[in-house]
């Protein structure tokens, strides 16, 4: 079974990377509510290794958790990160918080995708090995 509890010290790196990453002044520009996680879970994907995870909460879940976006981090798959890999790692997360507006100005929140931009903008700012273990 997968436990799951709330990470401040997450909290706080994710509050400053909004706070100071233009990348991430449309989330700071917004109502949204990110909660950050950490699993004791060694999740894995087809073949590979999933260091973490943003997930839009459903509104049948939000009397629970009143927030609109988790990120969760699966503690043993970076265990061996330093400092830095895990302000990358939730950087990463980040990207994937999706939030368009309507024109009568609510916000529309979804989890974007994986798309390249966002992994170019990683690559380019820490190269492709960001993740390996020193
Ligand atoms: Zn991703």
């Amino acid at each position: 079974m997968e436990n799951r509890w709330i990470n401040e010290e997450y909290a706080a790196i994710g509050a400053e990377l909004i706070e100071t990453e233009p990348e991430l002044a449309y989330i700071r520009d917004s109502a949204a509510k990110i909660v950050y996680l950490s699993s004791d879970s060694r999740k894995k994907g087809k073949g590979t290794v999933i260091n973490a995870q943003c997930e839009k909460i459903q509104d049948k879940y939000k009397w629970g958790l009143p927030c609109d976006f988790t990120i969760t981090v699966f503690e043993p798959n970076v265990e061996m990160f330093t400092p830095e890999q895990l302000r990358i790692l939730i950087f990463h997360e980040l990207l994937h918080v999706g939030i368009t507006v309507n024109e009568d100005g609510t916000e529309v929140y979804t989890t974007k995708p994986h798309d390249l931009e966002d992994f170019k903008l990683i690559i380019d700012r820490f190269g492709t090995e960001w993740d390996r273990v020193k």
